[in-house]
């Protein structure tokens, strides 16, 4: 693929939505709640297109995932549903520091067990069951955005997981 100028906001837009209609579409559809903190002065960033849309799609299943997990596990635990306020929600932002460009796409899932954080990275891991996951979708992820110059970190703790990406300016 070929770098292109790409307006950052509106792929960001474009392929959290694509995420979240082919999260609807699938036999395990949940209801989640969007907080879109996009920096409109951001303008247009040098990117594969191809590539990138994968980082976002692969983050924002991932964090599906994650809530759906812990909204299976709550309504375990809770057998009268009334009294489940878990909502699931994702958190998208996009900001400039020093002339880098910051993607972040956090979600109030399970959160990311401190022993396992050195391990999510690695092709083939996975903690999904069956043929749900590949373990192949961070590992990926983390070649794109090296090949884009940039880096990827994780932060988690019980209830919150952030994906942070940082594209060098
Ligand atoms: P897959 O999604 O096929 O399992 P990934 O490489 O995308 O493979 O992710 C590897 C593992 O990292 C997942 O199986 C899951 O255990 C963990 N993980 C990734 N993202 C999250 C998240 N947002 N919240 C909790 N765990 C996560
Ligand atoms: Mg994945």
């Amino acid at each position: 693929g070929e770098m292109v100028a790409t307006p950052f906001n509106q792929l960001i837009k474009e392929y959290v939505n694509l995420a979240f209609h082919g999260m609807r579409a699938s036999k395990q559809p949940i209801n989640v709640d969007f907080d879109m903190q996009l920096d409109e002065s951001l303008g247009t960033v040098p990117l594969v297109v191809e590539d990138f849309s994968r980082v976002i799609v692969n983050l924002c299943n991932n964090a599906f995932d994650a809530m759906r997990e812990r909204l299976s596990a709550d309504n375990r635990q809770q057998s009268d549903k009334t009294e489940n306020h878990y909502e699931p929600r994702l958190t998208v932002k996009t900001y400039s520091k020093d002339s880098n460009i910051i993607l972040e796409i956090e979600d109030n899932g399970p959160g990311i067990p401190e022993e396992m954080k050195d391990k999510i990275m690695q092709p083939f891991f996975t903690t999904k069951k069956g043929t749900e996951g590949t373990g192949l979708g961070l590992s990926i992820t983390n070649d794109i955005i090296k090949a884009h110059g940039g880096t990827i970190e994780v932060y988690s703790k019980p209830g919150q997981t952030i994906f942070k990406i940082k594209l060098f300016g």
